[in-house]
Parts: structure tokens; C-alpha cells; sequence
């Protein structure tokens, strides 16, 4: 199969990771971008949290940095209220200055009404940019057909693994919320790309361009 390499052979790269919720981009493509950081020579992440009040700020600025901000912007926008408006329009416009080169989102098709604007805005914002709309597993069995896949060496797994118990406490006593779970997304996408690891995460590609 003819691959495409996001990121080897680049000495810069910017990408733009957003999430609605701490821990959202950590467990949708944190391995994707542990790879990228590790093949990129200077890696510039934008890394964008829409809603993260309390100690849950704390756990997404940690989890920020652990998995490789160079800049992180964390706000407080009402979880499981986001709604279309001048604020958060306005918000995204600004996020045009930061010129990625990809941008990692949520997908349309989640069925938490915070992803779903998240990616609507997204596509509002960047019509001419490479954008990968990243998948959350949950209890609404929402999970869809990823048709983009970034596999993932072990190691890279056990780091993305480790990062998220030590990053979110907090979550601890969610019943999804362990190894288990988060290896076995990946050891399943990982089935579907044919991955020589057998690990992956997948992505929603909606445009790409040649
Ligand atoms: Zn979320």
C-alpha cells in the first residue's frame, strides 16, 4: 500500500490539536502526536481545550505538556453547553494566526454535542488546511468507520497509556478509563491498518488533496 508520512522528512511541522474536554485530544490522538514529535524535528503544537474548569484545568495544562505543547490555550466555555455563537465563532477565527499545517479535531459524527460543534467550527475556520477528525470511545457506542490511520510503535502505546493515568486522576473511577480500554481502540485499529506493531489511531479524512 502506498503510505503517506506525516511528518518524517519535515524539520517543521505546525499542527493545531483541539479538544472540547481535558484528556479529549490525549485520547484521540495522543499517540499520533508522541509519533510526530519523535519524527519532526521542530514540532510546533498548538494545543486548544475549550472547557476545563477546577482541578480538570490542572490535569489539561499536565497532559498538555506531557504529550508536547509548545503552546497551550485552555478555556472556560460550559461543559456540555457549548453552543454556536459570536464567542466561540470569534474564538476559532483567532486560531486562523497559528497557520497549521494540520489540524487534529473531533469528528462530526460523535454523538456529544460539544464534539460535534467543535468539529463544525473547525471546518468553518480552516476550508484550505489538512484536518484529521480524531475518534473518543464512550458509552453512546458512537464509534464510526475511521477511514485514516497513524500506527504507532509499542512503545509509543505504553507512553500514551502511562500519560493518560498519570495526566487525569480525576477519571480514574470511570469504568472505560483504564489500559485495557485505551489498548484495545488502538490494538483494533491497529488490526485495520495492518499496522507491523498492531497498533494505530484512526482519523476521519473528509478532504485530501494530492
Ligand atoms: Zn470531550
Amino acid at each position: 500500500m502506498l503510505t503517506v508520512d506525516l511528518g518524517a522528512g519535515r524539520r517543521r511541522l505546525a499542527v493545531l490539536a483541539i479538544g472540547a474536554h481535558a484528556d479529549d485530544i490525549e485520547l484521540g490522538c495522543g499517540g499520533t502526536l508522541l509519533r510526530l514529535a519523535g519524527d519532526v524535528e521542530e514540532l510546533e503544537l498548538t494545543w486548544v481545550v475549550l472547557s476545563a474548569a477546577g482541578a480538570r484545568r490542572e490535569e489539561a495544562e499536565a497532559g498538555a505538556r506531557a504529550f508536547g505543547a509548545t503552546k497551550v490555550e485552555i478555556h472556560d466555555f460550559e461543559d456540555a453547553f457549548f453552543k454556536y455563537g459570536r464567542e466561540v465563532k470569534d474564538y476559532f477565527e483567532t486560531l486562523k494566526a497559528v497557520e497549521p499545517d494540520l489540524v487534529l479535531t473531533h469528528t462530526d459524527n460523535d454523538r456529544h454535542q460539544d464534539h460535534r460543534l467543535v468539529a463544525e467550527l473547525t471546518w468553518n475556520t480552516f476550508r484550505d488546511h489538512l484536518i484529521l477528525e480524531y475518534e473518543i470511545m464512550k458509552i453512546d457506542g458512537d464509534l464510526g468507520n475511521p477511514n485514516a490511520y497513524v500506527p504507532l510503535e509499542p512503545g509509543v502505546v505504553r507512553k500514551k497509556v502511562k500519560l493518560l493515568q498519570d495526566c487525569f486522576g480525576s477519571q480514574r473511577d470511570k469504568r472505560w478509563f483504564n489500559e485495557e480500554s485505551f489498548l484495545a481502540l488502538m490494538r483494533l485499529r491497529g488490526v485495520e491498518a495492518g499496522a507491523a506493531s498492531g497498533y494505530a489511531e484512526a482519523f476521519h479524512a473528509r478532504k485530501l488533496v494530492f
